[in-house]
């Protein structure tokens, strides 16, 4: 694996813009076919919906697996595409895309500049940035025991853990921390969970301490949270809980922000693509959930994106080669 950020001199083939599942099939692909390449992702780690949404459920329409846990596939689509040693750049956000009169396409980042052939837009649903929450005490210790997002469970072992929210996220983590930590309380300021009913009613026959109509008024601590006061937000009744970790889980926005700025034709939440995966700009494509083609039925799947991404790819080889053929061979018949 190469990481690089802040972007190179040297023009890649490819430069695929999101580490989501499509975003790293795709960089796979551009590998199998010999194609310089290279992947900006907004977050610090790959595995864009995956890993930020559901990192730690299991996924049962992918094919080969009759189930596997998201962080798994993640993994393992790392590990695949990492066999061609792609270029990646983590928590670089593009936010500008400029077809060149030379024919480079110049992709503009937070950190620097990009030059690339082609460009393969593999952005989601959009960057993620979860809801924040305005209180006291939980900007100063973001990072210090309070976190928006869960990277594994072991982290909580032993733990007393303060969960914020009302939706899956709130409610799938506590059933899962609850084996962990060594107590999970949750709070919401509704007297209603908008999970699915099962789980909440594995949620109220669990050992999770659930206080509903309640809201975080401020954390307390020093180098790091120690405390949460909540108060019931019918009464005013206040009380302060020791905490060891308190997980925020207020939803996310994910906008397509800049990608909408980027002279490409977009449909509401979606950049609009033909039966090749081809943009409305020359030598740029786009695949996965970001993509539409009004051609074709819409469906948000992971299974869905992988196809895409190898079509979009292997369209980007052939354009960029005109002795090169879309069609890849198969791979079985390649020795890697
Ligand atoms: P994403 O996974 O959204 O990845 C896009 C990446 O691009 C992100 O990492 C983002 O940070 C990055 N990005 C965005 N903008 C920029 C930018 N400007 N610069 C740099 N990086 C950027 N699908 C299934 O097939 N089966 C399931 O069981 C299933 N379960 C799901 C459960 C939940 C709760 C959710 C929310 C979705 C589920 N899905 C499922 C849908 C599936 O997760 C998506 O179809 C899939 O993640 C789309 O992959 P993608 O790579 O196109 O986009």
């Amino acid at each position: 694996m190469v990481s690089e950020n802040g972007g190179q001199r040297e023009a890649q083939d490819i430069t695929i813009v999101g580490a989501g599942p499509t975003g790293l099939f795709a960089a796979f692909y551009a590998g199998l076919r010999g194609m310089k390449v290279k992947v900006i992702e907004a977050l610090p780690e790959p595995g864009g919906q995956l890993r930020v949404l559901y990192p730690e459920k299991y996924i049962y329409d992918v094919p080969g697996f009759p189930k596997i846990l998201a962080l798994d596939l993640i993994q393992a689509l790392v590990e695949q595409a990492y066999q061609f040693h792609p270029l990646l750049c983590f928590e670089e956000r593009v936010t500008s895309l400029e077809r060149r009169e030379d024919g480079l396409i110049r992709l503009q980042t937070n950190r620097g500049e990009h030059l690339t052939r082609t460009v393969l837009v593999a952005a989601g649903i959009g960057a993620f940035h979860p809801n924040r929450l305005d209180r006291p005490g939980v900007a100063e210790f973001e990072g210090r025991g309070v976190y928006y997002f869960v990277r594994e469970k072991a982290a909580f072992r032993d733990q007393r853990v303060l969960i914020v929210g009302g939706g899956d996220s709130a409610v799938d983590w506590a059933l899962i921390l609850k084996d962990w930590a060594r107590e999970v309380t949750l709070i919401h300021r509704r007297d209603q969970f908008r999970a699915l009913e099962g789980s909440v009613a594995e949620l109220m026959r669990s050992p999770v301490r659930v206080m509903l109509s309640h809201e975080l008024k401020a954390l307390h601590g020093d180098d790091r949270v120690r405390a949460a006061t909540v108060f019931h937000n019918k009464t005013g009744d206040e009380r302060t809980i020791p905490v060891d970790a308190v997980l925020l889980f207020l939803g996310f926005k994910a906008d397509l922000g800049p990608v909408k700025r980027w002279g490409l034709a977009v449909d509401k939440r979606h950049i609009l693509v033909n039966g090749r995966m081809e943009t409305n700009v020359p030598g740029v494509y786009a695949a996965g959930d970001i993509a539409r083609n009004p051609d074709t039925v819409y469906l948000n799947l992971i299974a869905i994106g992988f196809a895409q991404a190898a079509i979009a790819v292997n369209c980007a080889r052939a354009s960029l080669d005109p002795e090169a053929r879309v069609f890849p061979g198969h791979s079985s018949e390649k020795r890697l």
